[in-house]
């Protein structure tokens, strides 16, 4: 299998322009769960930047369980997170639902394509991301085994593209005290099995602002080579997910504790 240790045994780095991902370097991707306006978005990168963040990241186009939910900017979405990210010279990150958006996802230059957790099986798109050589981040899917992840990423690499990075973000399970468990014994297990770079999303998995510095330091401490966080200038006010992002403030603050771990560890 192409993800696996055994075809290549050293660990992948995927870079992302400048941004090796899954090198020595613990990288840190944050930003609104969606893009909203430009002055949002252009608080959310001034605000990930300087907390700590080498990658801005947005939803244009939202996967919501409600039809009637906010369902993202779209095309003009893409262009707000653009615009936001390139005074910092920060790469972006943003989450494809169908493949006949990659040419507009191409045209504003999305350097790195977030396939979701509710689509971490659409066959298909993950054979459309397969043949680009754009960096894809993998989702786990709501309640996917460690073997059907994998082969959602065997999908896009069998295509020629190795640029994955796989993103655990929870799981579902028999606790409703929180939006999804964590599977932090998925981040040692993926690091022996596969040589593909592993983060961490705590704010889908605690689903509260209060418990993403916890999951953040247990995931690098488990070894995850990144975290992607979610981060609002302004939770309170927040399009989607306002109750789970933390304020720039807050993200420096957990940043700073980051290194701190993966000094120790
Ligand atoms: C997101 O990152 O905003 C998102 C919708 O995440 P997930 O696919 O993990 O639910
Ligand atoms: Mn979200």
């Amino acid at each position: 299998k192409l993800a696996s240790r055994e075809f290549h045994p050293d660990n992948r780095v995927v870079s992302v322009r400048h941004i090796p991902i899954g090198g020595d370097a613990i990288q840190v991707i944050a930003g609104p769960c969606s893009v909203e306006t430009p002055e949002q978005m252009l608080a959310a990168a001034a605000g990930a930047m300087t907390a700590g963040a080498s990658l801005l990241r947005g939803g244009a186009f939202k996967p919501r369980t409600s039809p009637y939910s906010f369902q993202g900017m779209e095309e003009e979405g893409l262009k707000y997170l653009a615009d936001a990210a390139r005074p910092h010279g920060m790469p972006v990150v943003t989450e494809l639902m169908d493949p006949r958006d990659i040419d507009l996802f191409l045209k504003y230059g999305v350097d790195v394509i977030q396939i979701g957790t509710r689509n971490m099986q659409n066959f298909r798109l993950l054979k459309e991301v397969g043949q680009l050589q754009v960096p894809v981040i993998l989702k786990r899917g709501l309640s996917a085994t460690i073997k059907e992840w994998l082969m959602a990423a065997e999908y896009i690499a069998a295509q020629g593209n190795l640029n994955i990075i796989l993103a655990e973000r929870g799981v579902r399970s028999f606790e409703p005290a929180y939006r999804n468990m964590l599977d932090v014994s998925a981040i040692p297990y993926l690091k022996r099995e596969t040589h593909l770079p592993v983060i961490v999303d705590p704010s889908h998995a605690g689903g509260a602002a209060w418990m993403v510095p916890a999951l953040s330091l247990a995931a690098i401490a488990a070894g995850a080579d990144g975290l992607m966080i979610e981060c609002h200038p302004n939770p309170a006010q927040a399009w989607s997910d306002g109750e789970q992002a933390l304020t720039p403030q807050e993200l420096h603050a957990l940043t700073r504790q980051v290194a701190a771990v993966a000094q120790a560890s």
